[in-house]
């Protein structure tokens, strides 16, 4: 059964963002939609709107019980797609962290793949699909003016806690978190708040069981590089997240 929710206020490439009865709490819908590439590569994968609410849901649970503020209130009970969020303005930015080099760093610099990166590498990038979301230079940050120099040093202070929280917990359940993106926002209240989602969509993740560069990827990188497996990837982090957060709470 759908949640009662409001008007369609915004739709992304994964995910639906509705009123709700109260105005400064949204709904969001995860949805089984896989876009790569800045969406010229697209594919339905059924099942993914959950494993990815579900796994959102827990790592923003553990990253509030460990001091991060976020946005998260709770999953809608009977709709495993579904979660309540407080509404926030979504800061223009996309914040990725690097433990290990992959992906665009690989490709842009010469800095070989599985490159342990210590401390993080913290990437800041321009929230625009129509640009490619580049990335931005500290010069090119202030001319933008995105956000002040306080706001950037609480987002990279956000950032690495979040970096310092997942990392531990992720290596518990056999996964190293080889890189991730974070979307912040400001609430009504002006504070800063991790929003968006967590999941194999968003991050890295490696299965530390398994020696094999292919065989070892769980996100969306086997969807990249057409690896098969992508759904009973992420069922496996889901399954590896849930044992460790078995009882996510519900807002609905
Ligand atoms: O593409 P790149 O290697 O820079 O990605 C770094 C991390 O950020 C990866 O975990 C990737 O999944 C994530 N990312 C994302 N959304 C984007 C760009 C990157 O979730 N638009």
């Amino acid at each position: 059964m759908t949640p009662d929710h409001g008007e369609l206020l915004y739709e992304g490439k994964a995910k639906r963002i509705y009123a709700s009865a109260m105005a400064d709490r949204v709904l969001v819908e995860f949805k089984d939609d896989a876009t790569a590439f800045n969406a010229r590569k697209r594919a339905r994968m059924e099942h993914k709107g959950r494993l990815n609410c579900q796994i959102s849901a827990r790592l923003f649970e553990l990253l509030e019980e460990e001091g991060v503020p976020t946005h998260y209130l709770g999953l809608a009970a009977d709709e495993e797609t579904w979660m309540m969020v407080k509404r926030v303005e979504i800061i223009p930015l996309e914040v990725v962290l690097r433990n290990i080099a992959a992906g665009s760093l690989c490709r842009e610099t010469p800095i070989r793949a599985g490159t342990a990166i210590e401390p993080a590498l913290l990437d800041l990038y321009y929230k625009d699909d129509a640009l490619g979301d580049p990335l931005l230079t500290q010069a090119r940050l202030r001319l933008l003016g995105v956000a002040d120099d306080a706001r950037l040093s609480a987002i990279e202070k956000l950032a690495r806690k979040v970096n310092a929280v997942l990392v531990p917990f992720l290596a518990g359940i056999d996964l190293q978190l080889v890189d991730f993106k974070l979307e912040l926002g400001i609430s009504k209240n002006g504070d800063l708040l991790l929003a968006d989602e967590i999941s194999p969509d968003t991050c890295r993740l490696w299965d530390s069981r398994i020696e094999d560069s292919n065989d070892r990827i769980l996100d969306k990188d086997r969807f990249r590089k057409d690896l098969g497996g992508v759904m009973d990837a992420y069922g496996e982090v889901f399954k590896r997240v849930q044992g460790a957060c078995p009882n996510p709470r519900n807002y609905l």
